[in-house]
């Protein structure tokens, strides 16, 4: 058989600036400033600008990002918070830690992201904020989703930690981007996203000038000037190397999206017509920046086909193998099997095909060649 091609590969995605990091890290170090200082603030102000948004707050991590936005939001104990089935589990888990309490909706059988119809059925007296996932690299319905927090008084987060840079055409030609639509944006910066640090990391982008310095002050122990605590917060700072590494980084972002996009139109090509696969729908102008590449097939067929193609030495995944309601953790939310039927059929259904910029259009024939083969046999 022939080589084998692995899920991403993080090496390769650091290594064209691997001088230009090193000097950055040498100068942190030289300069004494390792925890707040100059490189965070210019690596928020260029996060910020590259997702549209006047202001940026670097924090630990997306989880925290989505917790502290939620809070700045207003969000705490007593809120409903409606969020999609199919994310990765700590879309919920913020909602939870921030005091409230995630309701799950169902997701669109073609695109996978959240169902705006679904999330009308499941808003009442106790909702406060939506939190559609741009789940994949896919903006999602946030023209829907707008519409309904408008007419319910709701505030919007986006859970872009999936997705930066990320645009979608709105039907009257104004142009999304991923961090400046809802009243707050949460990304994430582990090292797998389309924007990843050495470590962990994240951010929150805002319009509003308050959001973002309430999320400033919980970000440092609720802290409003020195050891003067307006409100229970957390340490969640981000260090000045990850900032200064992802300030490099971000120079090259749009680039390697772009790469994403072109292994994404390989595949897309490749699998249009290949009978048993399926391919996640791109919505009406949408530019994905496709985090994941992902096929469904018959669910009795799946794990067989996942374990031929490792026989081939190709990576999958599963993203996500369970949806958010059916996790023993929300067991108390009470939404059992059945409340969210697309979410639930499609984590049986969904593999992640390897997906990274680097990724050769000869490994992509080779993806499909062995995905092929699995599925006639
Ligand atoms: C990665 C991710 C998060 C959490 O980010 P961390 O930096 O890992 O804490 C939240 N939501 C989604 C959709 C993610 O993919």
């Amino acid at each position: 058989m022939t080589a084998a091609v692995p899920f991403v590969d993080l090496a390769a995605s650091v290594r064209d600036d691997r001088d230009a990091y090193l000097a950055a890290i040498a100068t942190i170090i030289d300069g004494g400033a390792f925890v707040g200082g100059a490189a965070v603030t210019d690596f928020e102000a260029d996060f910020a600008r590259h997702a549209g948004a006047r202001h940026g707050v670097a924090v630990s991590d997306g989880t925290l990002a989505l917790v502290l936005a939620l809070r700045a939001l207003g969000v705490g104990p007593g809120d409903e918070v409606i969020t999609a089935a199919n994310s990765f589990y700590a879309t919920a888990e913020a909602i939870a830690l921030a005091g409230a309490t995630p309701v799950l909706a169902d997701v669109l059988a073609d695109t996978l992201t959240i169902d705006p119809a679904d999330i009308a059925r499941r808003i009442g007296p106790r909702t406060k904020c939506v939190v559609p996932v741009h789940l994949f690299g896919q903006l999602a319905e946030v023209g829907a989703v707008l519409e309904l927090a408008q007419a319910h008084g709701l505030t919007v987060l986006e859970d872009s930690a999936q997705a930066h840079g990320a645009t979608r055409t709105a039907p009257n030609g104004e142009v999304w981007r991923a961090g400046s639509i809802g009243h707050a944006a949460a990304f994430s910066f582990y090292p797998t996203k389309n924007l990843g640090a050495f470590g962990e990391g994240g951010a929150i982008t805002t319009g509003d000038a308050e959001v973002a310095e309430r999320a400033r002050v919980l970000r440092d122990h609720g802290q409003v000037s020195r050891h003067l605590h307006r409100e229970i917060g957390y340490n969640a700072r981000l260090n000045a190397i990850s900032c200064a590494c992802l300030s490099i980084s971000l120079r090259r972002l749009d680039a390697r999206n772009a790469a994403r996009r072109a292994v994404a139109a390989a595949y897309r090509e490749r699998l249009r017509d290949l009978p048993g696969v399926r391919l996640v729908a791109e919505a009406p102008g949408a530019t994905p920046v496709y985090h994941l590449m992902i096929v469904q097939v018959e669910a009795a067929r799946r794990d067989e086909v996942r374990n031929r193609m490792g026989a081939d030495g190709v990576a999958t995944a599963i993203h996500y193998p369970r949806p958010i309601h059916l996790q023993p953790a929300f067991a108390h939310l009470g939404q059992g099997p059945g409340s969210c039927p697309i979410a639930e059929r499609a984590a049986e259904e969904m593999i992640s095909l390897p997906m990274f910029p680097e990724l050769t259009v000869d490994a992509v024939e080779r993806v499909v060649a062995s995905l092929r083969r699995a599925l006639a046999r």
